[in-house]
């Protein structure tokens, strides 16, 4: 088994989408980054890669490239499945934590839990959506995301039962 831990943080802009787990909600500012700032995908992918000692999102796709301007988060997380199914583990669960003022995530978690579920190709019941505001920390003009992730060692797959042959029909 191996166990991996992202984090993230951006900060919200007026007039831009807010995306966050792969899904749009509703609001008049999203999350500014190179990318499409998607915070809890990228804590994932960096979980994900942490996990496999993959090294880090920034090492696949650094911000300095042009190439990853806007980019779907999607993009980034199939690159860390990719890393997780090379060194030969599949994803038991995952668990994040969103600490954000507005908006309430509570509302659209289940949407959030359905599509990161379908991103990373397991069932919703693996993969955990909380959310906290920021008592206290003075991050009200940011989305931050935890995101704790368990591996497990996939199965080699079951090599063919040999035919038996009958012994008249063996050769000699
Ligand atoms: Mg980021």
């Amino acid at each position: 088994m191996r166990i991996g831990y992202g984090w993230d943080s951006h900060e919200f802009k007026p007039g831009i989408p807010l995306m966050i787990g792969g899904v749009e909600l509703a609001h008049d500012k999203g999350l500014a980054g190179h990318s499409d700032g998607d915070v809890l995908l990228h804590a994932i992918t960096d979980a994900l890669l942490g996990a496999v000692a993959a090294g880090d999102i920034r090492s696949y796709f650094p911000p300095s490239d042009p190439k990853w301007k806007g980019a779907k988060s999607a993009i980034f997380l199939e690159e860390a499945l990719k890393q997780v199914a090379r060194a030969g583990y599949a994803i038991a669960n995952v668990d994040s934590t969103l600490i954000l003022a507005e908006p309430k995530i509570g509302p659209h978690a289940s949407r959030i839990q359905a599509r990161v579920a379908e991103l990373l190709r397991i069932k919703p019941g693996a993969v955990g959506i909380k959310a906290k505001t920021p008592e206290g920390m003075g991050t009200d003009n940011a989305a931050i995301a935890h995101v704790t992730v368990l591996l497990e060692k996939k199965l080699p797959r079951k090599k063919k039962a040999k035919r038996k042959i009958h012994p008249a029909k063996r050769r000699k």
